[in-house]
């Protein structure tokens, strides 16, 4: 049985090895038993009904509540030479009909269903004449009236275990909370299932957080220019005007950049979509509702230009990026604004007591969370629950570690220009009173008499700014409730009055957009050879378009990273590459090989031509040294071209090189002493005691030794 998983795995899907509790899972199903799985985007979820499918006789029916998924899941099974089809409302009878009988006559390995198809008498009725191998609940949190996805078809999909409780059945879902789980197992008859809760770290997203003055875009646009010139990737913006001006900002700045949000018309909010998954290196710019349903695996950064309302919405947002365990980023940025707006939503927020004092929470967390000096993973990590025991190397907080100072008296004064006053004025004012603005506005009310009056001289207004918006988020100052934005104080900033509590903030630093060295490098600096990358990404292009998919359908980026890398030859050199499978062997190797073999040609065309061009320069009485300023090249490369040609027999060694014949025979003798195949130089050099340079011990090791 456990054999069956594993070839099933190599062969159809092209992987290796099984990824964390995906073989457990896989085996539960395949022995007929029920099975629970909490598993974050991007862990491999799909897998673990689909090689039960496979492996089990019949037809394994998966419940989807979104369409867009169904039908990408299935296109992507057809490339696998797998037999899957789905049912949704998009299709015209005579294919519902088809497929239904396919189904029935045992045709299918798998089959799509929307969750209110499923539940009609007479979907049921079909289901009790086919042999049907298993049930997969995805999305199962949307049986779950706490959670915001709630779909009423749903509920009803405890019928299954009634009318079939002899298939098994197995729940996924990447929503972590423990309510949210217990609703599934009970609401669903899932009582007795085993569970299976992996860890929901993303090693692969870098979380980064900005701090901006007003300036958020133009720090978007150097972090999209420096590090994801040619990538995919979501901006997500919270109103749909910022939208729309984001978009058409990046488009003018020359990146291809589409708006999305629900006031766009269905159709072009389709059209973007395709566009963004079809394309390479599109930016979709969007309200949150973007990326529900889609499981696009290269999105290589999501970037936030306004603060997410919760942990839960950063956490789902981001993780959207990276989903096929490349590296991407997570980038946010945000300024004394957000913080002020967002309390502002808070306050006037319509909900019942118990509900604001939710929100109100789960905004002061996250707020928490971007002003956190120390690891950012594991404060993300903690939130749900899980212990992450060291820090993780790969967020902002990690690669550059954030600086503090006391604030303590800078903060006193802060609180008593609130204090002194009235507790009626808003940031700007406040910062004027500070810095000693003696304008009309601050004469009118005497503040220009105050003793806080220009006491914070020594700050800008953009640093006061940064100041204040430390003390709102970490709740010693508090926003009005009824929106003009006036700061009062709060209980908990008694203790820094009285001078009783130190108070530590955050340095700024000015470079906090970029990190310093040590950073992972992201994909496009891992991809050695960038031209035969972009031949490959050409090549997988045209073929998603004759296919009608979209290119990661074909092979995802990882595989064609170790095109780069591995280079492959011929076919059984191509079928060890990670997400190679048979159906695609046959499918796309040719292709793929062809444009391989092309680029190595060419390589050695250039080669051929660079090093004649030296001997050319060489000939006509050039010394070496003289033919690499003329070529612009190093003086060793031109060496090593020599020694190609020695070796070719075009130039003799005496004619490159001046030594005796002694001298070449004692290199010639250490050469021959370590003449293990590899041509390693640097155990000869060492022999001979450095007397000879590389070079020299290069040319001589072209014109002996047996090549
Ligand atoms: P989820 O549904 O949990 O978000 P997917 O099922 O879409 O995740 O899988 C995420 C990515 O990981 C996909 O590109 C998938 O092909 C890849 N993947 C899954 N399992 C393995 C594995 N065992 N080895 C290599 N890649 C895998
Ligand atoms: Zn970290």
């Amino acid at each position: 049985m456990e054999e069956a998983a594993l070839n099933c795995l190599r062969n159809t899907f092209g992987y290796s090895d099984f990824r964390s509790q995906q073989g457990e899972i896989i085996q539960t199903l395949i022995n007929g038993k029920d099975a629970v799985v909490l598993m974050p985007t991007g862990g491999g979820k799909s897998l673990c009904y689909q090689i039960p499918c496979l492996v089990r006789n019949g037809t394994g029916i998966i419940i989807s509540p979104l369409i867009a998924l169904m039908h990408d899941q299935v296109a992507a099974l057809k490339q696998l030479g797998v037999k899957a089809a789905f049912l949704n409302s998009t299709l015209d009878a005579y294919t519902i009909q088809q497929t239904e009988h396919d189904m029935v006559s045992g045709k299918l390995d798998m089959l799509y269903v929307a969750p209110e198809r499923l539940t009609t008498s007479r979907f049921l009725n079909l289901l009790k004449k086919a042999k049907i191998s298993l049930f997969a609940i995805d999305e199962a949190h949307c049986v779950s009236q706490w959670g915001h996805d709630f779909r009423p078809d749903y509920i009803q999909l405890s019928l299954l275990h009634e009318q079939f409780p002899d298939v098994p059945r197995i729940a996924l879902t990447a929503t972590a909370d423990e309510r949210t789980r217990t609703e599934i197992k009970q609401r669903l008859a899932l009582q007795t299932a085993r569970e299976f809760i992996s860890s929901f770290d993303r090693p692969n997203i870098c979380y980064r957080v900005t701090e901006t003055q007003n300036n958020a875009r133009s720090a978007l646009l150097r972090f999209i220019h420096n590090e994801h010139e040619n990538d995919s990737g979501i901006v997500y913006c919270l109103s749909r005007k910022k939208v729309e001006s984001t978009a058409s900002w990046l488009t003018e700045k020359g990146f291809t950049a589409l708006p999305y949000h629900a006031g766009l018309p269905a159709q072009l909010r389709e059209k973007h979509q395709h566009r963004f998954l079809n394309e390479d290196a599109v930016i979709i710019v969007a309200t949150i509702a973007f990326g529900m349903g889609i499981d696009k695996p290269d999105v290589r950064f999501v970037a936030h230009l306004n603060l997410p309302k919760s942990i839960e919405a950063y956490y789902q947002e981001t993780g959207r990026g990276g989903r096929d365990g490349q590296p991407a980023d997570a980038w946010m940025a945000y300024g004394l604004q957000d913080v002020v707006t967002l309390k502002q939503m808070m306050a006037a927020s319509q909900a019942d007591e118990q509900h604001k004092r939710i929100e109100r929470h789960k905004l002061e967390t996250m707020l928490g969370f971007t002003e956190i000096t120390s690891c950012r993973r594991q404060a993300l990590l903690d939130y749900f629950g899980e212990v992450l025991s060291r820090p993780c190397g790969n967020c902002d907080n990690c690669l550059t570690p954030a600086e503090t100072w006391d604030a303590t008296l800078v903060a006193q004064k802060a609180l008593s220009c609130v204090h002194r006053t009235g507790q009626r004025f808003g940031v700007n004012y406040l910062i004027d009173v500070l810095t000693g603005k003696d304008n009309d506005r601050v004469k009118q009310f005497g503040h220009d008499n105050l003793g806080v009056f220009s006491v914070g001289k020594e700050f800008d207004a953009g640093q006061w700014r940064s100041i204040f918006r430390q003390l709102i988020s970490r709740n010693l100052l508090t926003v009005d409730l009824e929106g003009h934005g006036s700061l009062r104080l709060t209980e908990q900033c008694r203790p820094v009055l009285r001078g009783e509590t130190t108070l530590l903030l955050r340095k700024e630093s000015k470079s906090a957009n970029s990190l310093r060295k040590g950073r992972r490098p992201n994909r496009n600096d891992q991809v050695s050879n960038k031209q035969l990358w972009q031949a490959l990404r050409d090549c997988r292009k045209t073929l998603a378009e004759e296919n009608g998919v979209p290119p990661y359908i074909i092979f995802h980026d990882a595989t064609l990273v170790e095109m780069v890398e591995r280079q492959p030859s011929n076919r059984q050199q191509f079928l060890q590459l990670s997400g190679v499978g048979k159906s695609k062997l046959e499918k796309y190797a040719d292709a793929f090989l062809n444009v391989i073999n092309d680029h190595i040609d060419t390589e050695k065309h250039d080669l051929a031509d660079t090093i004649s061009e030296s001997l050319l320069l060489f000939r006509s009485g050039l010394d070496i040294d003289a033919v690499a300023s003329k070529r612009k090249l190093k003086i060793s490369t031109i060496y090593s071209h020599l020694a190609s040609c020695i070796e070719r027999g075009e130039i003799k060694l005496n004619e490159v090189i001046d030594l005796n014949p002694d001298e070449i025979t004692a290199i010639h003798e250490a050469l021959l002493s370590h003449d293990d195949g590899s041509k390693k130089l640097k155990p000869v050099y060492d022999m001979l005691d450095g007397m000879y340079d590389y070079d020299i011990i290069r040319c001589v090791q072209a014109a002996v030794l047996p090549h």
